[in-house]
């Protein structure tokens, strides 16, 4: 039996086993693992079983998992395995209406879209074909949002979007403010998209034009910095808008001569051009330490196995796919992007005993996933010399002697599910506390639970005990518990307790050799201020990072995670 935990469990049952007509389980969780495996494998020339093996003890063993519709959907009917897209929105009805449905069937499927709405005309203006007025940009954000609230995706779980508005959008000012009024939306984050020009013109609080997107007439004029503090405010009142820095994206573009990139996936880690989709797979760093003569270390071998098998695994997925749209499966089999990011990180830190909260951690998160993009990009090359390489190879900006199989390999994930599947840490944050609740996604059911490396450090250090164990039920932390000595207070640091430098100087960290971008929240207890938000903003875009969200505890009714302490 694979060892999984109660929660795991639950999940797997509730969402990813195949049922039957009734709703009656089909399949055990090794038979699921088999039959991605198998259709995983399935499309090697050779070797067959012995791939299928491998792709089986790869997620099996918890080395690696792949995304959520990959583990749903692998061999069945139609089986679409991909997380992330980008749909264009045309200014028109037509445009605007097919990229709905598109989404719909994406959504119905597992995966989740991002869009640019710059394109559409802002609210008020003049529509030739029926002599009206347009509704503008918010109004279609909520039809999109209100459809994909009555599409479940999967019948699993609700879809996720990313909505994104230019900065010089006439519209800009509702955008900003959209989530905080009582009618918000639900289902997209939102994202203002960020020029280099505009910061520029914050920092010399210079005027700011607001341009109609397609005459490029100036609409308004407004204070750079007065667009600057609205978003602000805005997201120390709810979370959102988050921003995306469009310029240091498309810096960044592997394909320059396919288009410049407008948007992302939902959560932010893959900047995408219209109509492309990516797969994506995590590592669980927790499952890479070694312990020799009692002394842990990172298992750099296993690290390069497990990556090397990751990268094919993803790679396969592209041609084992089901493509809902023939648009979709040309651009996505042009330039065959694939996003192998991790999971674990704060466990394996834990288990080298380096505070999240340290240099140390900073350095090793550097050498790690410079290990990682290393080993991705060397098996991509193997591959490209193997099996070709992606179709597009001679039109892309990387170097023409290095052949590549994918126009990109990595990409941080937020692994909100398969983190929990596999009983790791989310992606590269810190433990959100040593005790929480978390509440059932699906069933509103409230368990609480304790984190098993803390138990154990706590264990091996002799200090576990009843009071020990009620504390930090009741509180989520070790802070304040007397006879716990500094050393291990700073080890087990929670995520509001994190500075938010090092949340960002993470982020930082794990984008310097990530080409794709990292999805991260810079998690920050409920009394931050504006002008703390307004400074890790201004860093975000210092730092060259792809995106930022932040999110201040407490100011979204319905966390999934919920601080342990008095309700
Ligand atoms: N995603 C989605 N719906 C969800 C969660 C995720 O469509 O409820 C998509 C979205 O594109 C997101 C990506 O899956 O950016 C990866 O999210 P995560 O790593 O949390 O997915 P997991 O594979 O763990 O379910």
């Amino acid at each position: 039996m694979i060892g999984f935990t109660k929660n795991a469990l639950e999940i797997i049952s509730q969402r990813y086993l195949l049922k039957d007509a009734q709703g009656m389980a089909i399949e055990t969780p090794k038979q699921l693992f088999e039959r991605v495996a198998k259709c995983v494998a399935v499309v090697e020339k050779e070797d067959f079983m012995l791939w299928k093996q491998r792709f089986y003890k790869l997620m099996s063993n918890f080395y690696f998992l792949p995304n959520s519709p990959t583990l749903m959907n692998a061999g069945t009917r139609d089986g679409q395995l991909s997380a992330c897209f980008v749909l264009p929105v045309e200014d028109s009805l037509n445009g605007i209406f097919t990229s709905l449905k598109n989404a719909a069937l994406i959504h119905q499927s597992g995966g989740g879209t991002g869009f640019n709405f710059s394109k559409l005309r802002p609210k008020g203006s003049w529509i030739d074909a029926s002599g009206g007025t347009s509704s503008g940009p918010l109004a279609f954000i909520k039809i999109f949002d209100v459809a994909t609230e009555y599409v479940k995706q999967g019948g699993k779980r609700r879809g996720a979007n990313m909505g994104i508005l230019n900065v010089d959008h006439p519209d800009i000012e509702e955008f900003i403010t959209s989530k905080s009024n009582s009618d918000a939306i639900k289902n997209f984050n939102l994202s203002v998209g960020i020029t280099d020009a505009f910061m520029l013109a914050v920092q010399e609080n210079k005027d700011w034009k607001l341009l109609d997107p397609a005459s490029k007439e100036v609409r308004k004029t407004v204070k750079a910095a007065y667009l600057w503090q609205e978003i602000v405010n805005q997201a120390w009142n709810s979370g959102d808008p988050g921003l995306i820095f469009l310029d240091t994206i498309n810096k960044h573009n592997p394909l320059p001569k396919s288009g410049e990139i407008q948007s992302t996936n939902p959560c932010g880690e893959v900047p995408l051009l219209d109509y492309e989709s990516c797969n994506l797979g995590s590592i669980n760093l927790s499952k890479m330490i070694k312990i020799v003569n009692g002394i842990s270390s990172i298992d750099w071998e296993k690290l390069a196995e497990t990556t090397r098998l990751a990268i094919r695994f993803l790679d396969n997925i592209i041609d084992a796919n089901y493509y809902i749209l023939p648009e979709i499966e040309q651009i996505t089999k042009a330039h065959r992007k694939i996003g192998l990011g991790v999971m674990g990180w704060a466990e394996m830190l834990l288990l080298l005993k380096i505070p999240y909260a340290s240099t140390k951690a900073l350095l090793l998160a550097e050498e790690l996933i410079k290990f990682i993009q290393g080993h991705s990009y060397k098996s991509s090359h193997d591959l490209a010399i193997e099996k070709g390489e992606f179709p597009e190879f001679r039109k892309s900006s990387h170097p023409q002697t290095f052949l590549l199989r994918n126009a990109t390999c990595n990409s941080i994930a937020p692994t909100g599910s398969i983190a929990v599947i596999a009983d790791a840490s989310y992606s590269i944050e810190p433990l959100f506390a040593l005790a929480y609740k978390r509440v059932g996604i699906l069933n509103g059911i409230t368990q609480t639970e304790i984190n098993t490396p803390f138990i154990n450090t706590m264990k091996q250090e002799k200090l576990w005990n009843k009071t020990l164990n009620e504390e930090v039920l009741k509180k989520g932390s070790v802070q304040h518990i007397k006879g716990v000595p500094e050393e291990l207070k700073h080890l087990f640091r929670t995520s509001l307790e994190i500075p938010w430098k090092y949340h960002l100087l993470h982020q930082k960290a794990f984008q310097k050799f990530t080409d794709n971008a990292v999805s991260k929240t810079i998690n920050l207890p409920e009394n931050t201020t504006p002008e703390t938000i307004s400074d890790i903003y201004m860093n975000a875009w210092k730092y060259q990072l792809k995106g930022i969200t932040i999110y201040r505890y407490g100011s979204k009714p319905g966390q999934v995670l919920q601080k342990c302490g008095p309700d």
